[in-house]
């Protein structure tokens, strides 16, 4: 459920006309309902609230500082995936016991700087990353808090690039060498374990891969005990998928009825981590239509924002919904939305059937609060477009738009060229 809905013959954003911040902000632009994020992280409170957990956002979805500090605010912690993500959170106001760092290569500084920060957890991808992390917390004199991330070989049936918890997958530690593992970093003397760690892929909409993971790894957390390794939480990765395209992806209500009952006997406090299900449908791209090009029996639609602004369609042949900021009647005809960067993979969407699209023309591209300004660049020199946050009536640019001096404020010349 979303707050992007018609009324009348318009767009709106809960209560403000997607026109009215187009023709104001500019295009192309990012619009994002507070109602809406809200509305998608209570549902997970709502859900787990019978069992001890921490939310952890999924900043890599969208890391918005107003965002992060609206998800603060209503108790949400964070899952980062590098120094940037965890200095973004701990600025939005997370803090940092809600704080768990994953990725299979944090670097020396960010590792120190989690440290110093104090984090509720590192998610371990490796020995050798369990070394180093030992090694730096053994400098600092301080014992480092983790779990090691385990891969369940479990097929989130998603996306490969999005599927992560398949044994030929690059992250985690095969699980059937996480008791080896496991016991080796109960004898490194910097090393704090405090549990385990799965994340199985992104956009999924079955529960089962989750509850058959769940269950691999509250087995391993019963062994582990029997050995004497004391696993305080269990961090179930996030993944829940969105409806971009007639999917119907479960509800956090409906997964923690799956899972819990698997938990309940255990006590084990749940770290669950999602990203795109609060962002996803919380956001929508406005882009404009400036022109209309029709080869043979092919008709293009070239808009303003283009694979730089938005990537999912270009790198995961991903869907979005593409619908008229102002509503129409015309004729329903068969386009290509295309971008305007130099590389033919630039695209919003193939063989759509739209109404037609006139110059001139606002389109919303649906669903894309998360994965979408999070994983834009300047490629084309195209500068990074605004975020704006809706609250109600009122609108909030809540990230400007970058300038052409932006393009190159970190450039410098060498002596012999100036
Ligand atoms: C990407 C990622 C998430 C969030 O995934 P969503 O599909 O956006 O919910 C959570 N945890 C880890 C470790 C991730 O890499």
């Amino acid at each position: 459920m979303h707050d992007f809905k018609y009324k009348k013959s318009e767009l709106f954003a809960e209560n403000v006309p997607a026109r009215k911040i187009a023709e104001e902000v500019g295009t192309p632009v990012y619009i994002y309902s507070r109602n809406t994020l809200l509305r998608h992280l209570n549902a997970y409170k709502n859900a787990f609230k019978k069992h001890p957990h921490i939310i952890c956002f999924a900043l890599k979805a969208n890391s918005n500082g107003a965002i992060l500090r609206l998800l603060a605010k209503n108790g949400a912690g964070a899952d980062v995936v590098s120094g940037g993500e965890l200095y973004l959170a701990l600025k939005a106001g997370i803090p940092s016991n809600k704080i768990v760092y994953a990725g299979v290569g944090k670097s020396a500084d960010e590792i120190a700087y989690a440290l110093k920060s104090k984090i509720l957890m590192f998610n371990v991808e490796s020995s050798d990353e369990l070394n180093a992390i030992n090694g730096i917390a053994k400098k600092l004199k301080v014992k480092a808090p983790i779990a090691l991330r385990v891969n369940p070989d479990i097929d989130p049936k998603t996306h490969p690039y999005i599927s992560t918890g398949l044994i030929e997958s690059k992250f985690g530690i095969p699980i059937k060498d996480a008791v080896e593992n496991y016991s080796v970093a109960s004898r490194l003397p910097n090393i704090e374990i405090l549990g385990i760690h799965k994340h199985i892929g992104s956009q999924i909409t079955e529960v089962r891969p989750f509850v058959d993971a769940l269950k691999k790894v509250v087995a391993l957390a019963k062994k582990l005990n029997d050995c004497g390794i004391n696993i305080r939480y269990l961090d179930i990765g996030g993944g829940l998928g969105i409806n971009y395209n007639n999917d119907s992806p479960p509800l956090p209500k409906e997964l923690s009825k799956a899972l819990l009952p698997f938990m309940n006997a255990q006590n084990l406090k749940l770290i669950i981590e999602p990203g795109r299900s609060i962002a996803g449908n919380a956001g929508v791209l406005i882009t404009k239509a400036l022109y209309i090009k029709r080869h043979a029996n092919k008709e293009f639609v070239i808009v303003d924002a283009g694979m730089n602004d938005l990537i999912r369609p270009s790198l995961y042949n991903a869907y979005h919904n593409i619908i008229h900021v102002m509503k129409n009647a015309r004729k329903k005809v068969t386009v290509d939305i295309v971008g305007p960067i130099c590389e033919s993979g630039d695209y919003l969407a193939k063989n759509r059937r739209i109404n037609r699209v006139i110059q001139g023309d606002m389109l919303s591209v649906m669903s894309a609060g998360a994965y979408g300004f999070t994983m834009s660049s300047t490629y084309n020199s195209r500068p990074r477009i605004p975020e704006v946050l809706v609250k109600g009536n009122k609108y909030y640019v809540v990230r400007e738009r970058e300038e052409y001096s932006d393009l190159d404020s970190r450039v410098t010349l060498p002596d012999f060229l100036k």
